[in-house]
């Protein structure tokens, strides 16, 4: 069973009088840092000079360019997206590394897939909020914080345990609760869900919508009800407090009734078999080399992907729908693309 803790299991003594170094200050990053800084720690941003690097001076931070920052940090937090952390390590990190630092991950990807390779001289530990950045910072300072993972890889101080629950403490996730676990579980569960369970969602909501418009229901209509009306993410929502079929209660027992019993009749050996060829695959490691082999190109099937998503009419239909839903739901921020 995975060992969970709590604020009042941790201490923040390993982090007095260190200096933490934010690698990047996008999502992660800023929420973190602006964390650990009201946490009353000492903490400093590495991020080329840009509008990121300004962003971090406004929010009245010590920012410096990446060698930097690696030079003047004791624990140093790698919040870049994974796909670059390699190629930026190797340049900017790894030449100025010195014996009994401490690299920090938000997730497992890079030590797990071993995109990097850390010395055998440094702590290599992972503090990975389940949650965007945004609500790592909005729960923090509503005096609540997110959940997270928290793992170990390497521990050449032999004080790596209570640094890394420190450091999730100064973030705010002992807060709500930190799971220890390993980098290995961090990636395998992360992406056998973005690589079976969100696909099968979203592939269901669109073929739902495909069949329903098929049939001449209003495609406005079919849009509002399967996801545009934000019921469904209410669903998932309440199912985190009630449980996957503790919340059931909330649906009629019609509902319920065709829930449960149609569930039965989807083709769940078949499922199950391609989740599980899936993980074999991501634990295999030939996504990751699929992956890297798609970047090094440039995208090209990635790029593909987007643009036949973004094609699709069901687009349109929402533009339509959400200039409806604007007063009940906000602003969207969908004009950003992907
Ligand atoms: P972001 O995309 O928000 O990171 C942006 C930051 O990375 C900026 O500071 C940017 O600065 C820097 N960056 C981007 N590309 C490069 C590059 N090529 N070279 C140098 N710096 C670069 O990342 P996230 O916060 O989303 O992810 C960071 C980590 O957190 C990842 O490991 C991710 O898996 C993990 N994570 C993310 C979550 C999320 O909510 N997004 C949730 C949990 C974990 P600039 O472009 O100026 O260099």
């Amino acid at each position: 069973m995975a060992k969970i803790y709590f604020d009042k299991d941790i201490k923040l003594s390993p982090l007095r009088k260190k200096t933490i170094g934010v690698i990047g200050y996008g999502n992660q990053g800023r929420a973190q840092a602006l964390n650990i800084r009201d946490s009353g720690l000492r903490v400093i941003v590495g991020n080329r000079r840009d509008s990121y690097f300004r962003k971090a001076q406004r929010d009245r931070l010590k920012v410096f360019p990446i060698p930097q920052a690696v030079r003047q940090a004791d624990i140093l937090i790698i919040a870049i997206p994974d796909e670059v952390q390699e190629p930026l390590y190797e340049r900017q990190i790894r030449p100025y590394l010195r014996t009994g630092q401490v690299l920090d991950f938000a997730s497992g990807y890079s030590i797990r897939f071993r995109c990097i390779r850390p010395p055998k001289d440094v702590d290599v530990i992972m503090v990975s909020p389940r949650a965007m950045g945004i609500s790592v910072r909005e729960t923090f300072l509503q005096g609540k914080g997110v959940p997270a993972f928290v793992s170990v890889s390497q521990n050449y101080s032999g004080k790596a345990d209570g640094i890394v629950l420190a450091l999730a403490k100064a973030i705010g996730c002992t807060r709500a609760g930190v799971l220890k676990c390993t980098f290995e579980n961090e990636s395998d569960t992360n992406l056998l869900c973005e690589q079976s369970v969100w696909p099968i969602l979203l592939q269901s909501l669109l073929l739902g919508y495909e069949v329903l418009v098929e049939a001449g229901i209003p495609p406005e209509v079919a849009v509002l009800d399967l996801w545009a009306s934000g019921e469904a993410s209410a669903i998932l929502r309440q199912k985190a407090f009630d449980g996957m079929f503790g919340e059931a209660r909330f649906h009629s027992p019609t509902s319920q009734y065709g829930q449960l019993s149609r569930a039965e009749t989807l083709p769940n050996r078949e499922l199950k078999q391609r989740m599980r060829e899936a993980l074999r695959y991501i634990r295999s490691g030939k996504f990751a080399k699929e992956w890297d082999r798609e970047q090094a190109l440039g995208y090209p099937y990635f790029k593909k992907l987007k643009k036949r998503a973004l094609s699709h009419p069901v687009n349109r239909v929402e533009k339509r729908v959400r200039i409806m839903l604007e007063g009940y739901l906000g602003n969207s921020n969908s004009s950003l693309g992907f």
